[in-house]
């Protein structure tokens, strides 16, 4: 039954005024409201428990701003996905992050949606997840107790579950700089534009020259499981060898043997499994030049 009752809210200005909002044990939990994008979308309860208070926090100026401190780059959770393509930091540190923002909905959900709604949402659909994954993002979470961080690895522990608590928001997302790290995305869905996607792969490594062995390799995945996830055997079998064709042929074999997909309305679990196989060997066949 559609909730037709608009639910009670608070605009706090202030990050301690929206924690000492969480905080309150006394009835229903605050649910946090950014862009709405994701939110709004539950709000009658046709789609998912709709919220019973709602916590907009728009005006919190703290959750704003990306910059670099030290060998971090800091993204405010309230970054939009047009900041995020517009930002030089950005585009000189995780190219990556601003292309996977670019396919997002379209103009009006990417002047709106927030990096912190996706990663919070916790969709195995959310297109900046892999990548947040695959560069070994920390999120920085935040409350009248204080702030801890949790890896982007041990963030996602369930479909649509996180490690966060009821009464924290996320502050902000740090992602390492790593100066030989590169970063490709691709996202595979129905159109260019306002598709949720059906295969989305991440891929990361480190290598000092183009002709040099590939390390510290992350392979991430959205849209093949209940949460993303990491390809622990394709990961294997391109961990310390060159971007050539035998490489690429077994980190693909590899990554469709160990992916269970399950079928939906957009995509059939073969078609994920092959498409994800495709994908990497392609990215890989990019770099190799072959
Ligand atoms: C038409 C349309 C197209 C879309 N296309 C895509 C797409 O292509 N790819 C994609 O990945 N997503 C897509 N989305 C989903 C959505 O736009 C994104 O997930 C977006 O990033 C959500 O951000 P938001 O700020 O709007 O989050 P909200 O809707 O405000 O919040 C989402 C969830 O996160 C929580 N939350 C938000 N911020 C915080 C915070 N700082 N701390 C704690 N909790 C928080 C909220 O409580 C809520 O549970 C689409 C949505 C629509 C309506």
């Amino acid at each position: 039954m559609p909730n037709a009752v608009e639910p009670p809210s608070e605009s706090p200005t202030g990050l301690e005024a929206a924690y000492a909002l969480l905080a309150d044990a006394a009835g229903a939990p605050w649910v946090p409201l950014a862009g709405g994008t994701d939110l709004m979308v539950q709000m009658t309860g046709e789609i998912g428990e709709p919220p019973h208070r709602v916590l907009d926090i728009w005006a919190l100026d703290e959750l704003r701003g990306i910059d670099v401190e030290g060998h971090t780059v800091r993204i405010g959770a309230l970054t939009t996905y047009t900041e995020l393509r517009r930002s030089s930091v950005i585009t000189d540190h995780i190219p990556a992050l601003g292309e996977a923002a670019a396919t997002i909905g379209a103009a009006q959900i990417q002047n709106r949606g927030t990096i912190g709604g996706n990663v919070v949402n916790a969709s195995p659909a959310g297109d900046t997840l892999p990548v947040l994954m695959a560069v070994d993002a920390r999120f920085v979470l935040g409350s009248s107790s204080g702030e801890r961080t949790v890896g982007a690895d041990q963030f996602w522990i369930g479909y649509r579950k996180t490690a966060r608590r009821p009464d924290e928001l996320l502050v902000r997302v740090e992602i390492p700089i790593v100066p030989e790290r590169r970063v490709r995305f691709r996202k595979i869905g129905t159109r260019r534009a306002q598709a949720i996607s059906k295969v989305v792969v991440a891929l990361a490594w480190s290598a000092t020259k183009d002709d040099a062995a590939w390390t510290n390799v992350r392979v991430a995945l959205g849209s093949v499981a209940a949460t993303t996830v990491r390809a622990p055997g394709a990961e294997r079998a391109l961990e310390g060898a060159m971007p050539d064709v035998g490489t690429a042929d077994a980190a693909a074999a590899a990554l469709t043997n160990e992916l269970a997909p399950i079928d939906d309305v957009r995509s059939t679990a073969a078609y994920r499994r092959m498409v994800a196989g495709r994908v990497l060997h392609r990215l890989i066949r990019d770099e190799g030049g072959w």
